[in-house]
């Protein structure tokens, strides 16, 4: 069965081709490892996983690669202000390196506790400086790029189409670029590829180079780490929607001045934002930084209901963050999770007519919702619970939803212990106290049901 992407380069839904039959690389766009992630980059990461797993159930052997940007992305995003790296190690009192460090361990809990599968390759901005090096020495010899006072830039003049992944007139584009002023520029939509070190401060992340000591611009290492471990022309490269008309759009221009061929890339993918209420964005200063262990871990709530939570939205669309959305996830993941444990333990087979229905929906643009009214179906389907089970986990492949690997909840001690009140207070016939007990057990999400002179305890 076909399977059709979006491609934001020709704005049309096509069919997959690889390059090369049976395999796929794939590059996705890393986190700025200045600060944890917040659920609207993981709903990023969510997207790019599923895209994935679908590969991969369609027989596709991926070759993932992720960077981690650990310099050179500055506070704007055109080449201005200050380092986010430097700036947080001065606020954390750390040196960058141990910044760096820190915050891509907790990216990678993060990506855990989704259920994301790890990417075959990490490659990490600082340990690829010498390839982005020769990459910046090749574009200063087929001459696109010229000096300032504060670095080498890229000359988006002398490339054709410097546009043609964001469709913008250049004149949008321009007067997008123009926000942040750099007088030296020759046109404003040029980008840094080195940066020098400034003259008075030190800074803690630097190199020597064939311009002088400094660091690399925020859009290179991208495109030295893809065609390093992906080859100068490969699949799909993917990122959120806010990396297309600037940090994607460069990497395309520089990569195709470098190989001096086209295409660099045959599929562009874009997920697009998680905002909170009203279209307001996430950020630090407003108390808005909604993070998987502030509102999952810290809750107790299974971070993976929030993956649940984002198939209810399809990834091209604008998803709202509200109370509504997250518990309706709740809600959702739990009866799942109780209807799976409900088919028994005996796996039997994968049903034909529902998985064709299920592959027709992740195929179409990984269409999760109309999967997941699929999964629905399983449990309606004639068919024994062996087999139902089997297609469910088979189907789990690519929902990544932990389905094939379910404990049975143990009971807080606290819960338990009411619980055991309530019988006895029962037994004494005092039913106020045993209502009373029985709504606090409630609050805490389980239930007790009487079994004879016993009691069982449910979560609900
Ligand atoms: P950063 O760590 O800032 O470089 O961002 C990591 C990834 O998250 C990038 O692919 C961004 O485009 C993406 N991203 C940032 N904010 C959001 C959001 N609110 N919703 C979805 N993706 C986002
Ligand atoms: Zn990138």
């Amino acid at each position: 069965m076909a399977l059709k992407i979006y491609n934001t380069l020709t704005r049309e839904k096509e069919e997959f081709k690889p390059i090369v039959d049976g395999q796929v690389g794939l590059y996705t766009c890393g986190p700025t490892v200045y600060n944890y992630a917040h659920v609207g980059n993981l709903r990023t990461y969510i997207f790019e996983d599923v895209l994935k797993r679908v590969l991969n159930y369609n027989d596709y052997k991926v070759k993932h690669v992720m960077n981690i940007t650990d310099v050179g992305h500055l506070t704007g995003d055109r080449d201005m202000g200050e380092d986010k790296m430097e700036s947080e190690s001065k606020k954390e009192n750390k040196s960058a390196y141990e910044i760096a460090l820190f915050y891509t361990d907790k990216f990678k809990e993060d990506l855990t506790s989704l259920n994301i599968i790890y990417p075959e390759i990490f490659c990490k901005a600082t340990d690829n400086i010498k390839e982005q090096i020769e990459m910046i020495k090749v574009l200063e010899e087929k001459g696109f790029t010229y000096k300032t006072s504060d670095g080498i830039y890229f000359d988006t003049e002398k490339v054709a189409d410097y546009s043609k992944l964001s469709h913008q007139n250049l004149e949008a584009l321009k007067e997008g670029a123009r926000v942040e002023v750099n007088t030296e520029k020759k046109n404003p939509t040029d980008f840094a590829l080195w940066k020098f070190s400034p003259s008075n401060t030190k800074r803690q992340m630097e190199w020597e180079s064939p311009w002088g000591v400094g660091f690399p611009g925020w859009h290179i290492e991208c495109s030295a780490m893809s065609i390093k471990y992906l080859g100068d022309h490969f699949d799909i490269h993917a990122g959120a929607v806010d990396f297309i008309n600037l940090h994607h759009t460069n990497e395309l221009a520089q990569s195709e001045a470098y190989t001096g061929k086209t295409p660099w890339v045959n599929y562009w993918m874009h997920g697009e934002f998680l905002n909170l209420k009203d279209g307001e964005k996430m950020a630090k200063s407003t108390g808005n930084f909604l993070t998987i262990k502030s509102e999952f871990i810290d809750k107790n709530i299974n971070p993976l209901v929030y993956r649940y939570a984002t198939y209810s939205v399809h990834y091209r669309k604008q998803m709202e963050w509200n109370d509504e959305i997250i518990g309706a996830a709740i809600n959702g993941y739990t009866n799942l999770v109780n209807r799976v444990r409900g088919l028994g333990k005996d796996i039997g087979e994968v049903n034909g007519e529902l998985k064709e229905r299920f592959m027709e929906s992740i195929n179409d643009d990984l269409n999760m919702s109309k999967a997941m009214a699929v999964v629905g179906e399983v449990f309606k389907y004639g068919i024994s619970n062996e087999d139902k089970l089997a297609t469910i986990l088979d189907f789990d492949k690519v929902l990544g939803l932990g389905l094939d690997n379910l404990k049975e909840d143990s009971i807080p001690e606290e819960v338990e212990a009411l619980a055991k009140e309530r019988l006895e207070a029962r037994n004494n016939k005092n039913w106020a106290k045993s209502d009373e007990l029985r709504d606090k057990i409630k609050d805490l999400g389980y239930e007790a049901k009487d079994k004879d002179r016993e009691y069982e305890i449910i979560k609900i």
